[in-house]
């Protein structure tokens, strides 16, 4: 335990990161300490609303009690196997998955990026093996605008400066077009195709959500060009949107799905393909691993997950709050807040750049108590915990409006 006179405050500690942490990331000069349900806790014991909840991994909240509960038990028994054994965990997660969804196979993974990584090559291995596109011609078309990780292949087709230069040469075999273009992409697929890979609504980009039509287009010319629809929803999924899968606003079903973020309930990082069985089941044994996928506390925590959204309560707390969200910024229109775009608890509003940047607005508004992410220029991004209360997002629409209007 560290006693007292070791004890270091924010600054001490912010100040102690610089020399000895990449600085691959800008945080807010806040260092949370603790954290319970939708609130976090500083050093000095400051309170503040958590209106980003770890890009949506924290959708339970922080520190859910049946989500710690389950992760308790969990660590009692077993961690880790690997999976050159089973584990009497790995089967219920998989099956509770596969039915949440209505697909029929999940690859576990750990990370966002490694579920992305892992339906690149799934997705051209069918396309050789059950499609018959000539090896090693495979494309994936994919949206400008898109965020779908950091490693190498994926800033591959990033359209983000700044997440790609520096770090080429890049893997071949992707062609970007506009997003929420349906020509485009009709242009861009041939006879290569192994599939479309888009997010269903661009959380990174900004929250963008694409027109009413634009997901069942999707799916139609996937099927129709006979190639995936593989959907990331690995932010917009498990209850932000109001739904399960944000692709349920257009009742689609995608051949492959990849879930992470909240499927670890803010606890430890689990990540999912999941797809019908045509399709991951060009799998064999070998061909693609992980020695953390999979494992018993990732399944036992990943399976609590999915039993807190069969109960349907999370979407619904989505969908109702969302409504308040939605005309607490619809109030703001005019009064610092240019325009807004918001599907359930999850908003990118464009605050006026005369009032500051994304990142001064954020700041200011950790001043209210408030903590919040700016993403491009002026733009910042509400997606708090979907547990919170009516009051506790008024107050935080309280905190906004004072920070605009002051
Ligand atoms: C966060 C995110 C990822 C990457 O997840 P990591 O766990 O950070 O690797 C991929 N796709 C989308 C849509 C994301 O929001």
């Amino acid at each position: 335990m560290t006693s007292p006179a070791l004890a270091r405050s924010s600054d001490e500690l912010i100040r102690a990161e610089e020399p000895v942490l990449a600085h691959n990331y800008h945080p807010l000069p806040v260092v949370v300490a603790r954290a319970e349900g939708t609130w976090v806790e500083d050093v000095e014991g400051r309170r503040y609303l958590d209106m980003l909840a770890g890009y949506s991994a924290l959708n339970f909240g922080h520190r859910n009690p049946v989500l710690i509960e389950a992760a308790h038990r969990q660590l009692d028994r077993l961690t880790l196997t690997s999976r050159a054994f089973h584990n009497d965990r790995l089967a219920r997660f998989a099956e509770s998955l596969a039915a949440l969804t209505g697909l029929d196979m999940v690859l576990p993974m750990n990370t966002g990026a490694e579920a992305v990584e892992s339906a690149v090559k799934v997705a051209r291995k069918w396309a050789y093996e059950v499609k018959g596109v000539p090896a090693d011609r495979a494309t994936i078309v994919v949206a400008d605008g898109n965020f779908h990780g950091r490693t190498t292949t994926i800033v591959s087709f990033s359209t983000d400066e700044t997440a790609r230069s520096g770090f080429g040469p890049f893997t071949p075999g992707f062609r970007v077009v506009p997003y929420n273009d349906l020509a485009a992409l009709e242009a861009a697929v041939d006879e290569t195709t192994a599939a479309v890979l888009i997010e269903p609504i661009q959380g990174e980009a900004g929250v963008v959500i694409p027109d009413e039509g634009y997901l069942g287009g999707v799916r139609d010319l996937t099927r129709r060009a006979g190639c995936l629809f593989i959907a990331d929803e690995i932010q917009s999924g498990l209850g932000r949107t109001g739904r399960t899968l944000a692709v349920e606003h257009e009742e689609v079903v995608p051949d492959v799905l990849l879930l992470g973020k909240a499927l670890g309930g803010g606890i430890v990082p689990v990540s999912a393909v999941v797809a019908r069985r045509e399709v991951l089941g060009v799998l064999r044994p070998g061909e693609h691993g992980s020695t953390f996928g999979g494992n018993p506390l990732a399944a036992a925590v990943g399976s609590a997950v999915v039993e807190l959204l069969e109960t349907g309560e999370f979407q619904r707390r989505a969908a109702e709050l969302g409504v308040v969200l939605r005309e607490g910024l619809t109030a703001l229109l005019g009064r610092g807040v240019l325009g807004f775009r918001s599907r359930g608890l999850w908003a990118g509003v464009d605050v006026d750049p005369e009032i500051g940047t994304g990142r001064e607005i954020s700041e200011r508004l950790m001043r209210e108590g408030v903590l919040v992410k700016d993403t491009h220029g002026s733009t910042i991004r509400l997606a708090p915990p979907l547990t919170i209360t009516e009051e506790e997002l008024r107050s935080a629409l309280g905190a906004l409006e004072k920070t605009l209007t002051a």
